[in-house]
C-alpha cells in the first residue's frame, strides 16, 4: 500500500534534486557560510542577503551532494525569502525537531509548511545529517561564522 506522505516526499524530493531553487552565486551577499557533512561528502556554499529590517530578501546555495542534502537546501532557501531572521532561527529549531524527531513546540509545526515532508528522515539516524547540513550552514550564517571555517555537521547534531 503507498503512503501519501512517503509518495509526496520522494516526489519533492525529486523534483528538488533534478531542479534546485535558488541554486547559483548571489551578488551583494551580506551573510555567507560553507558548510559539510563528511559522513555523506555533502557539501554546501550558502549566501544570503539580509536588509536593514533584518529580512532575508535573497538566499542561494551551492554545492553537491546526496538527494536529500540537496533538496533539504532547495526548499530551505524557498522557505526563508521573506522571513525575518528571528524566525528564520526559529525555523531551524522546528526543523531540528522535526527531523531528530524531537517534540515540536506547541502552534509551530504551521511554520514548516512543505518541510514537513522530512519528517520521515528521523526513520533513517544516517541521513539526518544530510537533512540538516544546510539549515546549520544557514544558522551559522546569521551568527557570523568566521572567514575561511567550514561548518560541519560532525559533533553538531
Ligand atoms: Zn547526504
Amino acid at each position: 500500500m503507498s503512503d501519501p506522505l512517503y509518495d509526496l516526499y520522494q516526489e519533492l524530493i525529486l523534483d528538488h534534486q533534478k531542479n534546485p531553487r535558488n541554486f547559483g552565486d548571489l551578488p551583494g551577499a551580506t551573510h555567507h557560510a560553507d558548510g559539510t557533512n563528511p559522513l555523506c561528502g555533502d557539501v554546501i556554499a550558502l549566501d544570503l542577503i539580509v536588509d536593514a529590517q533584518g529580512v532575508v530578501t535573497d538566499v542561494k546555495f551551492k554545492g553537491s551532494g546526496c538527494a536529500i542534502s540537496r533538496a533539504s537546501a532547495s526548499l530551505m532557501t524557498q522557505a526563508l525569502k521573506g522571513k525575518k531572521i528571528d524566525v528564520a532561527r526559529e525555523l531551524f529549531e522546528v526543523f531540528h525537531a522535526l527531523v531528530t524527531g524531537s517534540k515540536i513546540p506547541k502552534g509551530k509545526e504551521e511554520l514548516l509548511g512543505k518541510l514537513k515532508v522530512f519528517s520521515g528522515i528521523r526513520e533513517f539516524p544516517a541521513r539526518v545529517k544530510c537533512a540538516i547540513l544546510a539549515w546549520h550552514t544557514m544558522k551559522a550564517a546569521l551568527d557570523g561564522v568566521q572567514d575561511g571555517k567550514v561548518v560541519t555537521t560532525e559533533g553538531n547534531e
